[in-house]
């Protein structure tokens, strides 16, 4: 089989951040000290010797780097200090964006300027679709838009269910059709030219299942900090999944809501807001050792939308019980939409965050591989 070197592929890696193993000089001691690796999966340094080498292919059918946690022990053991966790960190951004067909996660990812003005544009899109609904909907003329105060029920007026609900199934649905589609993509460049059973795809999918809710694979990691590390990022992730249970279906889309509504939305949002809040100070201050020592800018979009998303929500939900707060509920609200929706139209389907889906799947694939491998 003939595989094409590109001598610039270094180059359009380097493009998604940190990724200096010039100075790897193959000795192998980062699989070994790697709890995640395995003969099968190898890892870091196979996929750094595919980029070394310049073999694109080689690079889009390795999964591996979405097998590492981030852990940092080999960066630590690496007798080149060539940074293998940062380069695993890097290959998966690189990868995200190539599974996405837009090309949108390439111009987000690998731009400092463009990923962080692609949040702001959406935020101010959203701004203005709220504007757009208030003057269509609520009947309220531009003059009368800044200084008019309304008790917060306007938000949910006749009709206004429709068109709330509506938006909301918009911006929940379009990253799950960016992802499914990477997901695809990610298959397809993985498992393409391997000879595998279909009975694999079917007996590998509860380690998919698995994964998906509980991402275990972190607490393999044995430092203290990786698992203390594992219990903040699980509360997170379960925080975002109930809150998304939650209003797609539990929501009675009134402003008084029933209690179990709101027990759930208590616990979804203080998963949310502890989990972020822990992730962004500890990037802040650099704890939890090799784990947050270095941090790129793609690292703190997530815990910083997350925190303003958790935060703004709690406001409205004390706010609104004032009277003489509805002003500044309303903005908080419009705060609240516009950071919720660039989370969910940019950072989870073309963000780091996009590695949170890939990442069971490529456990998945490589599951698949390894039964059918054992079964030959
Ligand atoms: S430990 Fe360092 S030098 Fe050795 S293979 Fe890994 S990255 Fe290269
Ligand atoms: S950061 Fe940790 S999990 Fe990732 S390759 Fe290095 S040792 Fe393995």
């Amino acid at each position: 089989m003939e595989y094409f070197l590109n001598p610039k592929l270094l180059k359009e890696i380097r493009k998604y951040g940190k990724f200096d193993v010039k100075g790897c000089y193959n000795c192998g001691t980062c699989p070994v000290m790697c709890n995640l690796s395995k003969d099968f999966a190898s890892f870091p340094r196979r996929p750094i010797q595919y980029a070394l080498l310049g073999s694109k292919e080689h690079i889009l059918k390795s999964i591996e780097s979405f097998l590492c946690h981030d852990c940092g022990d080999c960066s630590i053991a690496c007798p080149r200090e060539a940074e293998p966790r940062l380069s695993m960190a890097t290959l998966r951004r690189y990868l995200i964006a190539k599974y996405d067909f837009t090309k949108i996660a390439s111009k987000i990812l690998s731009s400092k300027v463009a990923g962080i003005l692609s949040y702001f544009i959406v935020a101010i899109l959203s701004f203005f679709l709220i504007f757009l609904y208030h003057y269509f909907n609520v009947k309220l003329s531009p003059s009368e838009f800044f200084p008019t105060s309304m008790p917060v029920e306007h938000i949910l007026p006749e009709g206004g269910f429709r068109i709330l609900y509506g938006y909301t199934l918009f911006v929940v649905l379009f990253p799950i059709l960016i992802l499914l589609i990477g997901v695809v993509r990610m298959g397809y460049f993985t498992m393409k030219g391997e000879k595998v059973t279909f009975g694999s795809y079917i007996v590998a999918l509860y380690e998919l299942i698995i994964n998906l809710f509980t991402q275990k694979e972190m607490i393999k990691c044995e430092k203290t900090e990786s698992k203390v590390r594992y219990v903040f990022h699980l509360m997170m992730a379960l925080g975002c999944l109930l809150m998304l249970v939650i209003v797609l279906f539990l929501l009675n889309w009134k402003i008084n809501t029933n209690p179990v509504q709101r027990i759930l939305g208590y616990l979804a949002t203080f998963g949310m807001l502890v989990g972020s809040g822990y992730v962004l100070i500890a990037r802040m201050i650099k704890a939890g050792g090799e784990i947050y020592k270095e941090s790129e800018w793609q690292d703190y979009a997530l815990p910083v939308l997350l925190f303003l998303i958790s935060l703004s929500g709690i406001f409205v939900h004390i706010f609104r019980n004032f009277e003489n707060l509805e002003m500044l509920t309303h903005y908080i609200n419009a705060f609240h939409v516009a950071v919720v929706t660039s989370f969910l139209l940019i950072e989870l389907p073309f963000g780091k965050l996009a590695h949170l889906i890939y990442r069971p799947f490529a456990i998945y694939f490589y599951k698949v591989k390894e039964i059918s491998l054992r079964g030959r």
